[in-house]
């Protein structure tokens, strides 16, 4: 039953991912793995998430987000794309909170870096993942960015956080079978993350809060992150019960290219299990833009809240961007952003209409190599199912169940 929303299943019950399966070895291999190939969201996820945060801002900021949308959602998938490159990136983008504990990793994680490295020591934190330090020094970034009114490094701190935050809103970025290679699920993180979104966007409800200010976003975004790891065992366990009906032939799909034969989950597993989780990514895909604007917000607030019409070049939003900008925001009111594809995360990489001055766009690496912009089935199977009345139970400090979130974004 596809009842996600019901929570006949929720919260979830203090899971195992490690249920029915002896995992020894593969527990090993995994370890020295660790995350290596993983993404987050894909990179549709990651920009429609990040222009759906720019129609979240207040009216004092959205001007000058709209006036560089297209550069800031493009540059929201950087992170990633600096992954091959940059050894120190890797860590950045999750936390296997579970390596940690499995009944009560949050209980036992300090919240400050600084005590979680007395506790675990440097190396183990960097390689377990460093994803809410990570979003709290971008933040940190864009304060600085925002007191020095430096447009260029506004747009880019924004565009990272935004990738940062978004990630943490992936169950499977909390967790040490991070792509169900434990569990012999292996191709469950890009199943979720970028077929279920690319997929049934259309079906999807995209609009969020709008952005409030965040006294405390460590706190926040650790907030984020139990949430996620509350979906980990549903994550998993939604996806076994579909193997058991379904033979591997039709499970999945293969492709073989320069020799290499590859695996992923077919059309019709996924269909199968946007039944059953498809409000999960939805619920995750719309509380991430929310987040992310908040996040903004606070950094511009406590970067003195400079005048963002002097940054811009010309100052003022002209009628044209106006009525663009009130066109699309009509749009994602009513749902049809992506049927009227309004995304820019469908559309195909055009040169972007500078209008201001932005010396390091040129510097910047062209839009990566990615796959036609992806075609959503057109109708969703059926109505996306109420999230709002999703519920999350997650572990407490003292290791009680106590936390209980109800919609919304964590404070
Ligand atoms: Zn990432």
């Amino acid at each position: 039953m596809p009842n996600f929303g019901e929570g006949n299943l929720f919260p979830p019950k203090n899971h195992s991912i490690f249920h029915e399966k002896t995992l020894l070895p593969l527990l090993l291999a995994a370890l020295m793995l660790a995350h290596g190939t993983a993404g987050a969201w894909g990179f549709f996820g990651h920009r429609t998430i990040t222009q759906i945060a720019v129609y979240e801002l207040p009216t004092s900021m959205q001007a000058f987000y709209y006036r560089h949308m297209a550069e800031i959602v493009r540059l929201s998938t950087s992170p990633d794309e600096r992954r091959n490159t940059d050894p120190t990136e890797a860590p950045k983008h999750f936390i296997d909170i579970d390596h940690y504990s499995e009944s009560d990793p949050f209980g036992r994680m300090p919240r400050n870096y600084d005590k979680a490295v007395e506790k675990f020591s440097a190396d183990t934190i960097k390689k377990y993942g460093t994803v809410p330090w990570t979003v709290l020094e971008t933040q940190n970034n864009l304060t600085e960015a925002f007191r020095m009114r430096d447009t260029v490094s506004i747009i880019r701190y924004s565009a990272e956080l935004s990738h940062y935050v978004g990630d943490a809103f992936v169950p499977l970025h909390t967790t040490v079978n991070y792509d169900g290679q434990l569990t012999d699920q292996k191709g469950l993180h890009s199943l979720w993350e970028s077929q279920l979104p690319e997929r049934f966007i259309n079906g999807y409800n995209l609009v969020g809060e709008p952005a409030k200010y965040v006294k405390d976003p460590l706190a926040a975004i650790w907030g984020v992150l139990q949430e996620s790891f509350g979906f980990v065992g549903e994550t998993f366990d939604r996806a076994t019960k579909i193997e058991k009906t379904m033979k591997p032939d039709v499970r999945f799909t293969f492709t073989h290219r320069n020799g290499k034969t590859s695996r992923r989950y077919s059309d019709a597993f996924a269909d199968a299990y946007d039944k059953s989780v498809g409000g999960m990514v939805n619920y995750r895909l719309k509380g991430a833009p929310t987040m992310i604007s908040s996040l903004w917000l606070t950094a511009w607030q406590d970067g003195g809240k400079p005048n963002l019409n002097e940054l811009m070049t010309p100052s003022k939003i002209s009628k044209e961007e106006k009525e663009k900008l009130s066109n699309e925001l009509a749009a994602w009111k009513n749902k049809t952003l992506s049927q009227n594809q309004l995304l820019l995360a469908q559309q195909k990489p055009k040169k972007v209409e500078v209008v201001d001055e932005i010396k390091s766009a040129k510097d910047m690496a062209d839009t990566p190599d990615e796959a036609a912009a992806p075609t959503p089935v057109s109708t969703p199977t059926e109505p996306v199912p109420a999230v709002d009345k999703l519920k999350v139970k997650t572990k407490g400090k003292d290791g009680t169940e106590k936390i209980k979130q109800k919609g919304g974004v964590p404070k």
